[in-house]
């Protein structure tokens, strides 16, 4: 029957508020009227963008259509005539399962039947013996259907969208967290671009597209996410609120240490305020040491799993699940470690702490990050980046235009190449370099309403919690309340772990430091028994979701390797492994791997002393016989200074021979006057040339002589010169 009213008239308007009160009871203060506006369009089969901020209800967008369409069928006598469906059914395209399943579970509360279409949903089904196609195509089961756009290429989708009733039933096509359709589309997931084209090609054209986010960029940033959706000048509504949180502090924490290491204290000090926690890790094996550090610093015997968990692409999808579920209903589960796919949408209600190492590619991922926090707008909410102070100042040469010059090597006085960095998104640049304040910016970037006081510094702008660098110039702290606990629970704090690479090495231990050539090999037997660990102690039940780092820790290898040499005894090994959660089974073993690596770097370095003993005695040898050789040619020089008047080149050399010293002490003196005597010689004759040398030197020689007899006869006949002995011999 054709319709007599639009959505958009006073009694389409009406009619959801109706609906909304009477089925939603818990939204005690009913919709936004921003939000009635989006679901009224949508009603009405309009194309709709609408940016506004995380926690902004934009999941209402796509739920409240169908809620009231499902109400219509049930009880069309209560309402007026408006254009509605038997069967409403809308699809949303998400960017991760996780938020497929998230947004199912959310669904749930509101009674509106969802279906997260991935991989595993899909196997299940299967094994059931499902036809899946045909459950989702009669839209009895599912009102709503998430999908990733990977997933749009199946046949599945081809038949789905095929098939009469699904197309005289679907309202809406959604794309959550539009935004990626830029930051993914282009190179990491090439099928965001192609959303646009699955919407327009497969759906009818009296269906609505909706796209949502809350970090889209006015110009550039809409105008592409527009064209890839088909959008354009005035044939769809464009809704732009402000996206900025006022219940959410913006932190950037410079960090006073590398972040390549296994400490973090940082983040002690919040987890140690008993707030519920997201921790954002760029990549998985960040997320394993940062999680390692959480989970050393917590008293052995607890349940540290219960209280501090991990969220990544390598859980099944029912742990990640599972894990969402623990976060918001177990008041014990304070923290969870996630990698990106956390980051994209996912509504956890009770987290109020976002904590980040490394601000994201992005400023838009930034504020999805944060996003996470403070859902609940009662709640005081902090989104904290841990950064490196080098990142700030790389961030404001970009934005000022300056550019370092170039190092000079010493060596070859050429400018040493350095690795290219990649330049800092423009968006993520300004913020970093800000110095004034934080919020001023982003709300600049975005175009955030109203710009009068939006881009005024947190303290003129009297924001609740002002950003950090505003908080800092005014010096003002402000008080964070612990997430509730029940009564009878208490929660133990988080203590550093004693940090063995802290423990400074006695004099003993130094000498007993191994070298880079022998520590190489021990590092790689380490690794091997890491591994072995591994393989052995996967399949145990506790250990099911223990990050393959944890196994045998690299720092505690790191630890082993600096006193490998200084272990004694089994005793000794066990202590310095306390930490170590399998040293009970594995510190025997463990043990024989050190003897084993001690004799062999003990036999090598007593091969290599025995080398080096010898090389030394052979040099010693070879210097002896050269001198001895040069001895007997001094005196053969001496002699013939006797008989010949001519000079000989090696004498008038300006290189002195070396001086030599016999073991009997007056003999010694003896040659060292013979050797100073043609020394001075030398030198004299040297200087004033060959020609006019001759007499002075034969001169000289003959005074040398005469000097030589004189001290010969002063110490007797044992000390005579060759001479000497050759005229005793008759010679
Ligand atoms: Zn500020």
């Amino acid at each position: 029957m054709p319709s007599q009213h639009r959505w958009t008239d006073a009694q389409g308007r009406q009619t959801v508020q109706t609906i909304v009160k009477k089925l939603i009871p818990q939204w005690s203060n009913g919709l936004y009227s921003y939000q009635e506006d989006v679901i009224l369009r949508v009603l009405d089969g309009q194309d709709v963008l609408c940016c506004l901020n995380t926690g902004g209800g934009k999941s209402a967008m796509f739920s409240v259509p169908l809620i009231v369409l499902r109400e219509m069928t049930r009880n069309p006598h209560l309402y007026p005539r408006l254009r509605t469906r038997a069967r409403p059914v809308g699809i949303v395209i998400t960017p991760t399962k996780g938020l497929a399943a998230n947004i199912v579970h959310e669904l749930q509360k509101l009674d509106l039947p969802a279906f997260a279409y991935c991989h595993e949903t899909i196997t299940q089904s299967r094994k059931k013996g499902e036809n899946l196609v045909k459950i989702i195509a009669d839209c009895k089961t599912y009102s709503l259907i998430c999908v990733d756009p990977e997933h749009l290429r199946d046949d599945s989708w081809r038949l789905i969208t095929a098939s009469d009733t699904f197309r005289a039933n679907v309202i809406f096509g959604c794309v959550d967290e539009a935004h990626l359709i830029n930051e993914w589309g282009a190179e990491f997931r090439p099928l965001f671009k192609h959303i646009g084209a699955f919407f327009r090609g497969r759906l009818p054209s009296t269906v609505a597209i909706l796209a949502l986010s809350a970090t889209i960029q006015p110009g550039v940033e809409t105008n592409s996410i527009c064209r890839s959706l088909g959008f354009s000048g005035n044939n769809f509504y464009h809704l732009r609120l402000s996206n900025e949180r006022h219940n959410l502090q913006f932190i950037i924490q410079p960090l006073d240490h590398g972040f390549s290491g296994d400490e973090f204290p940082e983040l002690l000090e919040y987890l140690n305020q008993n707030r519920k926690t997201v921790v954002h890790c760029r990549r998985i094996e960040d997320l394993q040491r940062l999680f390692m550090y959480a989970f050393d610093s917590l008293p052995p015997g607890l349940d540290r799993l219960r209280r501090i968990k991990t969220y990544h692409s390598l859980h099944s999808f029912d742990v990640n699940t599972e894990t969402l579920r623990l976060l918001d209903e177990d008041p014990m589960c304070q923290a969870v470690f996630a990698t990106v796919a956390f980051t994209n949408g996912l509504n956890i209600r009770s987290i109020v702490d976002s904590l980040a190492y490394k601000f994201p590619k992005t400023l838009n991922l930034k504020l999805q990050e944060g996003g996470r926090a403070g859902r609940d707008p009662e709640t005081r909410a902090r989104a904290v980046t841990f950064i490196q102070p080098s990142v700030l100042s790389d961030a404001e040469k970009q934005i000022s235009g300056r550019v370092d010059a170039p190092k000079i090597s010493r060596k070859t006085g050429k400018p040493v190449r350095t690795k290219k960095t990649t330049p800092i998104e423009h968006s993520a640049a300004l913020v970093l370099s800000e110095s004034k304040c934080y919020i001023a910016t982003i709300n600049r970037i975005y175009q955030n309403p109203p710009l009068e006081t939006s881009t005024l510094d947190c303290i003129s702008a009297k924001r609740l919690l002002p950003c950090s660098l505003c908080a800092k110039r005014k010096k003002i702290n402000i008080e964070y309340a612990p997430s509730p606990l029940p009564t009878d629970m208490t929660l133990p704090p988080f203590i550093a772990p004693a940090t063995p690479q802290s423990a400074p090495l006695t004099p003993e231990e130094k000498k007993l430091k191994l070298t880079r050539k022998e520590r190489d090999p021990v590092m790689l037997a380490l690794e091997k028994f890491a591994e072995d660990v591994r393989r052995t102690e996967q399949y145990h039940p506790d250990n099911h979701h223990r990050p393959k780092s944890s196994y045998f820790p690299s720092s505690m290898r790191e630890h082993l390797a600096g006193k490998l040499l200084a272990l004694d005894s089994l005793f000794a090994l066990r202590a310095l492994l306390t930490s170590w959660n399998f040293a009970s089974t594995y510190a025997g073993s463990l043990y024989d791997l050190v003897v084993e690596l001690q004799a062999t770097i003990r036999s090598d370095r007593e091969a290599a002393r025995v080398e080096k003993n010898a090389k030394q005695r052979a040099t010693r040898l070879s210097k002896k016989a050269l001198q001895d050789s040069e001895m007997s040619e001094v005196d053969d020089n001496v002699e013939e200074s006797e008989h010949s008047d001519v000079d000989d080149d090696r004498r008038s050399s300006p290189i002195p021979p070396p001086a030599k010293r016999t073991k009997t002490g007056s003999g010694g003196v003896l040659k060292e006057v013979t050797n100073r005597t043609k020394l001075s010689s030398g030198r004299k004759e040297s200087s004033r040339g060959k020609k006019s040398s001759k007499t002075k030197s034969q001169a000289n020689v003959a005074k040398e002589k005469q000097t030589l007899a004189t001290i010969a006869a002063g110490f007797g006949p044992a000390y005579r010169t060759t001479s000497d002995r050759r005229r005793a011999r008759g010679g």
